[in-house]
């Protein structure tokens, strides 16, 4: 794990990159402040976590890093020995820690609670949507730390790496790190609500599209040409007919949209 600091004094912030070691996005980022050194007004820390997965240019190496937290010092994997030395270093920390994804282009925030703290920081992001995950958190960072999770775009996309940049200079601007001000938009949020398993099959296909909702009765993918068709309507998330091995993605409810309002002196 790779620890570095821009500014002096305790950080009570955190830029987590390089989760899963086959999306490099994040790293590009992380980099690139690195080489940059920006003047910030609070001390941020930069993080890239799993260097070894990130060289194999392999998701993890002996298990899922973002399914193994808290982890533990003594553990035999990789992996959670990591995350514990991962949770470690957050301390009191916010993280921002960077993903990308098979299913979806357009970035968008993933929080395990819909805090005041998430709702204020989201809007400021150049995201699309903000997806609550919390009935699916464990072993994730965000139930072992204070994080706002964004997923950048199409993983190993030169797109996923600008976005990656874009979106860490969005959130250090919206804590204060870096100066200048951001731009607020209407951002709907969504709650995952199932996971959509897949059978083993040889060919996958998913038929509709993330965020848009499915009616009841629609087909909306299909495992070696059975199709599987929507009891009730939903929004599909992180919907993708390869992006992980044993499910489809996860259905979720529309829940709100955050409007925009003038911010109170
Ligand atoms: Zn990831």
């Amino acid at each position: 794990m790779k620890v570095a600091q821009l500014g002096s004094g305790t950080p009570e912030i955190a830029v987590v990159a390089g989760v899963h070691g086959d999306e490099p996005c994040g790293v590009r980022a992380v980099e690139r402040l690195l080489d940059e050194r920006p003047a910030v007004k609070r001390p941020v820390k930069l993080i890239v976590a799993n260097e070894k997965a990130l060289e194999r240019q392999v998701r993890f190496v002996d298990e899922d890093l973002n399914r193994a937290f808290p982890g533990d010092p003594d553990a035999k994997t990789h992996e959670a020995e990591l995350a514990s030395e991962l949770v470690n270093e957050l301390d009191d920390c916010l993280a921002f820690s960077m993903h990308s994804t098979q299913s979806h282009a357009e970035p968008f925030a993933i929080v395990n609670e819909i805090t005041e703290r998430a709702t204020e920081l989201c809007p400021q992001l150049p995201v699309a949507a903000m997806v609550e995950t919390s009935m699916f958190a464990e072993g994730r960072l965000f139930s072992a730390a204070q994080t706002i999770e964004v997923e950048c775009g199409l993983q190993g996309t030169e797109t996923a790496a600008e976005n990656a940049d874009r979106l860490t200079r969005a959130f250090l601007t919206a804590v204060g790190a870096l100066p200048g001000d951001t731009v607020q938009r209407d951002l709907p949020v969504f709650r995952l609500t199932d996971v959509i398993q897949k059978e083993q099959a040889d060919t996958y296909e998913v038929f509709v599209d993330n965020f848009t909702k499915v009616p009841a009765g629609d087909p909306f993918a299909a495992a070696d040409g059975e199709t599987q068709i929507a009891d009730e309507a939903f929004y599909p998330i992180l919907m993708s007919s390869n992006g992980y091995e044993d499910v489809f993605g996860y259905t979720a409810e529309k829940l709100d949209i955050l409007t925009t309002q003038p911010i109170a002196d």
